[in-house]
């Protein structure tokens, strides 16, 4: 079957043939990839920037870790009657030996593999996931809006932590499928979301086609005259990964306002603590989502399935992920879905 692995450290990524999965080992199913979205991590992965050096010992490992499929074979320890389920699965997989997952703390797991970066994942036909890892997905959900639920779960966590509430002005930074995920979901709690990018038009462009009036390219207009004039905000919440406008966009946060950082930054931040001092104001941190987290992703997926799939802009079979891995990394695309196919 055809992959898409990262082979060896340094930049790159290959499109190799590998050897057909057919079987999962124990308490583990093999999913039968239908869809699966190429995610920021996907693209640092690829160029290889600092954080990443974890992953040679899985080398040569196959990528991809937002996906959806249906459940082909169960390993021992799994029920037979779930082969044919549809599914989605957290990454995320613990080792169940630990000391942390021994004492109920999963989250603290001291060898964490994620699936797609650790250990193979879904750019390709078949990959094996733990059954505790899966959910569900209802009916009438679309393959390819089920394998957003992950990068949703990032967004949902992020609102959660910036405990966004009706009423509230927000303001997201960076248009990425992140940003536009926490805009999409703040919304839906009923904030007013403004939502900040530089030279994104293609993807503040998404954002107005599913109903964002306020719309800041700090290419167009200088950021301080257009914040000043939409704020100022209840929370912002962070999603570029650059620095710099951690402290460029604090003074337009309220007084006792949360500031919540959900981007990688491959640098520190200078802030100016003695206003954050003065304003009562917090910084937060944003990160994986709780496994509760899901369901309630997936269900908001089912319901906002014509708007989630504007959020789509690429759709291409796996032979042409490298032009897709293109897109992204231009910043033309919002997400880039692989449809690997083959699931009913
Ligand atoms: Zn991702
Ligand atoms: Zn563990």
């Amino acid at each position: 079957m055809l992959a898409l692995q990262k082979v060896r450290p340094g930049a790159g990524v290959e499109l190799r043939a590998i050897e057909t999965l057919n079987s999962a080992p124990p308490g583990e199913v093999l999913v039968r990839v239908h869809s699966a979205g190429i995610c920021g991590t996907d693209l640092h992965i690829a160029e290889w920037t600092p954080g990443y050096e974890p992953m040679e010992s899985a080398m040569p490992v196959t990528l991809g870790h937002e996906f959806s499929g249906t459940i082909a074979d169960v390993g021992d320890g799994v029920n037979r009657s779930l082969i044919g389920t549809r599914v989605t699965a957290r990454p995320s997989t613990t080792c169940g030996k630990c000391a942390a997952c021994l004492a109920g703390d999963e989250d603290n797991c001291s060898n964490r593999k994620g699936v797609g970066i650790g250990r193979n994942g879904a750019f390709t036909e078949f990959v094996c996931v733990p059954y505790g890892n899966c959910h569900a997905l209802p009916d009438e959900l679309d393959m390819d809006i089920a394998a957003l639920t992950e990068p949703m779960t990032v967004c949902e966590e992020a609102v959660t932590t910036a405990d966004v509430r009706p009423g509230q002005k927000i303001l997201v930074i960076g248009p990425g499928f992140i940003g536009q995920g926490i805009a999409v979901l703040a919304r839906a709690k009923g904030a007013d979301v403004v939502v900040m990018g530089r030279d994104d038009a293609p993807r503040l462009t998404a954002l107005q086609a599913i109903g964002f009036e306020h719309l800041v390219d700090t290419t167009k207009v200088p950021m301080d005259e257009a914040l000043s004039k939409l704020g100022p905000f209840d929370a912002i919440i962070e999603a570029a990964g650059v620095p710099a406008l951690v402290q460029a966009t604090i003074p337009h946060l309220r007084k006792r306002g949360i500031f919540t950082v959900v981007g990688i930054h491959s640098r520190p931040a200078e802030i100016d603590l003695v206003s954050l001092v003065r304003m009562h104001q917090q910084i937060r941190g944003s990160y994986r989502a709780p496994p509760q987290a899901w369901d309630k992703v997936i269900a908001f997926l089912a319901a906002n399935q014509s708007m989630m799939s504007r959020l789509i802009s690429h759709r291409l079979p796996l032979a042409d992920a490298m032009s897709g891995f293109k897109a992204a990394h231009e910043r033309l695309a919002t997400k880039v879905m692989l449809q690997v196919g083959g699931a009913a």
